[in-house]
């Protein structure tokens, strides 16, 4: 039997940028309370998160963010950004965030866990190197593929996207580096604009970022394709030591801040077999899931144990999948052009 993490501390609740933001204590609540239900339980192990070091944040922001950022402590309402703000809990909720992801890569990489899911707010992939945006206030994933390269010499770190927002911080943090290939499906045009496929990365980056921009009222089928038939095939190429994904749930049907419509029931354990199907044959099964967004409180609570059962192969899921021709508008229109793109650019067999 697989085992899978969920690492948590109770500071995640106490981060609170304020009653009517949709980025709520509510949203890691919900998922705890599925977490308890007893069809789930028993297959999770709950850890506490370490507390990242100062040292261990500047590898990806600078001292005038985190300056910024460590003196919202004790403050009860400081704004960063029109809708970033924190409360006197939220540096040392995201300190913890953030060093989630150093406890989850000691399970993964030193123990024996498959999987680990940092159950965590405050968000991290909007957070770029001088800037908290978008709810994020440091970018918890890219902190995630620091820790991997220097605690643990990694050179190949696969980052999958599939917020239904870019990732801009974790786009930016990687673009020119070849040791972390960063892969975002993601509404387009939306916030925070980014994203464009021709955005591939610079210098020895140039091909290890990846955009997909879909338009609105993409679901299963247009997701499943683009993860089936394009980055399945550059990811068994790259052969990354480890995945990670940004894992928000705001690409579900019913989202409020979204118009994406996968579904908890289907399109997310497809899409989390396509992963683990990749992680197996690549980097031994090993996945790190990081909670970015998602504020529809039923849709986090079902994709999470979703994902957890199909990772850890406790539900089967139909092997097949009908593509119609919703998705060959999605090859013509962003698939091809990006292939060409690469196939030009890059040393990709796409
Ligand atoms: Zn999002």
């Amino acid at each position: 039997m697989k085992k899978f993490a969920i690492i948590y501390d109770k500071i995640f609740l106490k981060h609170n940028p304020g009653s009517f933001h949709p980025e709520a204590p509510q949203r890691v609540q919900a998922i705890l309370e599925r977490l308890q239900k007893e069809d789930i339980k028993p297959y999770v192990e709950f850890f506490l998160p370490d507390t990242a070091i100062k040292e261990e944040i500047l590898w990806n922001h600078s001292e005038y963010l985190y300056n910024l950022i460590s003196q919202t402590k004790g403050k009860p309402y400081t704004q960063l950004d029109p809708d970033t703000v924190t409360n006197e809990y939220s540096f040392e909720a995201a300190v913890k965030a953030v060093g989630a992801q150093k406890t989850a890569l000691k399970l993964l990489l030193e123990k024996d866990y498959n999987g680990a899911f940092a159950l965590v707010r405050p968000p991290g992939h909007h957070a770029e190197r001088d800037r908290a945006m978008g709810f994020c206030l440091f970018n918890n994933i890219a902190i995630a593929a620091y820790y991997a390269k220097n605690y643990y010499g990694l050179k190949r770190i696969l980052i999958v996207d599939w917020d239904l927002h870019h990732g801009n911080g974790t786009q930016k943090s990687f673009y020119s580096d070849s040791e972390v290939l960063y892969f975002s499906t993601h509404q387009y045009p939306y916030y925070p604009g980014t994203g464009h496929y021709s955005e591939i990365g610079k210098d020895e980056g140039i091909g290890f970022t990846l955009n997909i921009p879909l338009p609105a009222y993409c679901g299963d089928e247009e997701y499943i394709y683009v993860f089936k038939h394009f980055l399945e095939s550059i990811a068994l190429q790259y052969k990354p030591q480890i995945i990670m994904v940004s894992a928000g749930f705001d690409f579900c049907e019913g989202d409020p801040l979204g118009s994406m419509e996968v579904t908890p029931q289907f399109g997310i354990p497809v899409l989390t077999k396509i992963l683990k199907n990749i992680a197996e044959k690549t980097c031994n099964g090993k996945i790190l899931f990081t909670l970015e967004g998602g504020y529809n409180l039923t849709n986090l609570q079902e994709s999470v144990a979703n994902l957890i059962f199909t990772f850890l192969g406790i539900k089967e899921i139909p092997e097949k999948i009908e593509f119609s021709e919703k998705t060959k508008k999605i090859e013509t229109k962003i698939l091809k052009p990006l292939k060409e793109l690469l196939r030009y650019k890059t040393k990709w067999q796409i």
